[in-house]
């Protein structure tokens, strides 16, 4: 109880009433010992000197007692009495004889009734103390016996006055008194002045810290306000402070600058304890102010980057997989309010990327790294589709865990791309018209043979055997094959690509670009020969996209060989495209034996519009289109030539589950 008191009082009045208890414990066991000391002390002295003072009496008087000369032994009594300061203290003497009867006495009264025959002693003892009544006071009787040789003669009694002893041990114990309230009084003092020293700044402490955790850092007494702050790192947050970006390691770069006299941080050594913690205290205080304003600062960028950025945003509860938040962009381009954003699952927006999303994050919850997702298509409201380009990332939001989805409408830029393509592939297409028509008329030109003939017989009605007429019928009809063959395959490829992943077999755009282009290039004496593996898996592409890179790759090594024939070369034209596969991915390489690439061109082929053909040959777009393409599947494009023997451009893509464990 007492205890559980103590403990709720200030540290002040602790320091007091501790001290005040400790000093009261000393001050009464002192003044108890001296008050036992000093008023034994001072008693048993007086007794002594009252009984050197019977001695005295007992050995001048005998002689006046022997000769019963009570006149001289009356003299010797007042000599004793009155000597010195005796005078007060000792109230009487007088000397009986050995029957008890008065000899003398130094009353100026009649002999006090009430003392006859008290504290009598014998030879036998030495001294005799006894308390007697005196009027109306008390005194010590210190009775003394006269001895001649053995035999006691008389008896001399010294009254010490009681009253006077109790005045001077009263005198005594007043000045005791006031010495000891005297410390009391310096000590209550010191420790009221301590305990004020430690216990006012620790009360301010206090007050500061109450006032820190409701949010008030202005009435802080022991720092500045804001504005007359003279650090620069306070005033700009992206400045790392000297004292603690490095102590907490976070500036990775030079040593940040410290000025001469830091505003900031005060070395905490100088001064005692309470001055430390004083420091200490401003110390924290600042870096919280610091610390405090950096957060503002990136809460409210963030906060103004989340409202007015220029993609859509959104805060999705990984638990329960619905939208908890959106920006005032989302509203814009997806066409839903806010009201009804939040809340909607992510789901409804892209079904696809919600699954993939989900599984992502919901593996390792921990997991820190950004999920980026490219072309994803996204539902607008009344589920009107869009291409997006998605970057998820995994954040706390309302003690939840939460994922931002970012994103970026790409729709245009597909087009575009689309368009673009399909415009170099236009131009491709332009290129072989001629060897299109060349080609489309040798089978035109069979039909009419065979038609020519069928009309000759009709007319001239000339029996022809049935199986010369079935050859020729057969023939015209295979040749309609060959040019609708032709005319299928032109049409796939002026055909605008679909804007959705397939599964794609590369051996098939590999077999209609060489249908295509084989014969043609015959002409110019290029021979194309493949090496396909009829076992190769599937990828995730796009079949006419794919039809559109390898044309160029093929194109491209025919105008190699093409110019190398033009120099003068013998070597038969050659371009062999082989596909092949492994564990991780499938590789579709076309390789000509034409003039080869020099370094300092190889690194600038899939660049745009680089190019080292003549103008109106080529655009220096082929290559920078194809390698889109190849990137858009997650594959790859590489070249290896050697300049006057040829170039082997090389396609990977990854296998369909490779690419899809990776994702
Ligand atoms: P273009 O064919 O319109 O010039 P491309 O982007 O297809 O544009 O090719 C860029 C350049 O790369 C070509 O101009 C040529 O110099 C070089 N190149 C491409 N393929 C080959 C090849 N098989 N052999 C030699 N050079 C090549």
């Amino acid at each position: 109880m007492i205890r559980s008191k103590f403990a709720q009082l200030s540290l002040k009045n602790k320091f007091f009433f501790s001290i005040l208890i400790v000093i009261l414990l000393i001050s009464g066991t002192i003044a108890l010992l001296a008050r036992w000391i000093l008023i034994s002390g001072l008693t048993q002295e007086l007794e002594m000197r009252g009984t050197a003072i019977a001695h005295s009496v007992a050995t001048r008087g005998t002689e006046y007692i022997l000769e019963n000369d009570t006149d001289h032994l009356l003299n010797v009594l007042f000599d004793e009495k009155q000597l010195n300061e005796r005078r007060n203290l000792v109230a009487y003497i007088y000397v009986t004889g050995k029957d008890g009867k008065i000899l003398s006495h130094t009353f100026t009264t009649p002999f006090p009734e009430r003392l006859k025959g008290v504290n009598s002693v014998t030879e036998k003892v030495e001294k005799s103390v006894e308390v007697v009544p005196l009027g109306e006071h008390e005194a010590y009787d210190i009775a003394v016996p006269i001895k001649e040789g053995i035999y006691q003669i008389g008896t001399v009694h010294v009254g010490l006055s009681k009253a006077h002893i109790d005045n001077l041990v009263g005198k005594l114990r007043a000045m005791f008194l006031g010495f000891i309230s005297a410390v009391i009084i310096i000590t209550f003092w010191v420790s009221h002045r301590l305990a004020k020293y430690i216990a006012d700044p620790v009360m301010t402490l206090t007050k500061i810290s109450d006032d820190l955790s409701r949010g008030n850092f202005s009435s802080s007494d022991l720092v500045d306000t804001e504005e007359h702050i003279e650090c620069p790192a306070f005033h700009d947050t992206d400045l790392p402070c000297w004292h603690f970006d490095e102590q907490r390691g976070t500036n990775k770069g030079a040593r940040p600058h410290r000025c001469k006299k830091c505003a900031f941080y005060h070395e905490p050594s100088d001064g005692d304890e309470v001055q430390q913690l004083t420091t200490s205290f401003r110390n924290m205080v600042w870096s919280i102010r610091l610390y405090r304003r950096r957060l503002q600062e990136s809460e409210s960028t963030y906060r103004s980057l989340f409202r007015s950025g220029p993609d859509p945003i959104f805060v999705v509860d990984v638990h329960t997989q619905k939208l908890v938040d959106a920006n005032p962009r989302t509203e814009e381009v997806y066409g839903y309010t806010r009201d009804e954003l939040v809340g909607m699952r992510y789901s409804v927006l892209g079904e696809e990327h919600a699954k993939e999303c989900f599984e992502y994050f919901n593996n390792d919850v921990l997991c820190a790294e950004a999920m980026k997702s490219a072309r994803i298509v996204h539902l607008r409201k009344g589920n009107i589709p869009m291409y997006v380009n998605v970057t998820a990332c995994l954040i706390s939001y309302r003690t939840r865990p939460a994922i931002i989805v970012a994103t970026t409408d790409v729709t245009d830029l597909v087009e575009k791309d689309a368009q673009l393509i399909q415009a170099s592939k236009m131009k491709s297409l332009g290129e072989m018209s001629t060897g299109v028509a060349h080609e489309l008329n040798q089978p035109l030109n069979a039909i009419r043979m065979g038609s020519d003939f069928l009309t000759m017989v009709h007319e001239q009605g000339i029996e022809i055997p049935q199986e010369q007429y079935a050859q020729v019928v057969t023939e015209i009809s295979t040749q309609v094959d060959r040019a609708s063959d032709i005319i299928n395959t032109l049409r796939s490829f002026g055909r605008k690509a679909d804007l959705l992943l397939e599964d794609v077999n590369l051996n098939e755009p590999v077999g209609s670009v060489v249908s295509l282009l084989s014969r043609q290039f015959l002409i110019e004496d290029v021979h194309i020969v493949t090496e396909l593996d009829p076992a190769l898996p599937y990828i995730t592409a796009q079949h006419n996209k794919l039809q559109q890179v390898l044309l160029n790759l093929v194109i491209n090594a025919r105008d190699a060989i093409v110019e190398r024939n033009e120099k003068g070369s013998e070597v038969r034209g050659r371009i062999l495209i082989r596909t092949e596969y492994d564990d991780e991915g499938v590789s579709v390489s076309v390789e000509d034996n034409g003039t080869g690439i020099p370094d300092h061109v190889a690194e600038k082929v899939f660049e745009p519009f680089f190019t080292t053909k003549a103008t109106g040959q080529g655009m220096g777009l082929g290559l920078a289109i194809s390698y889109g393409i190849v990137r858009e599947y997650g594959g790859e494009l590489s070249i290896q030539s050697a300049v006057g023997d040829g170039t082997c451009f090389t396609v990977r893509f990854p296998r369909q589950e490779v690419a899809l464990a990776a994702n």
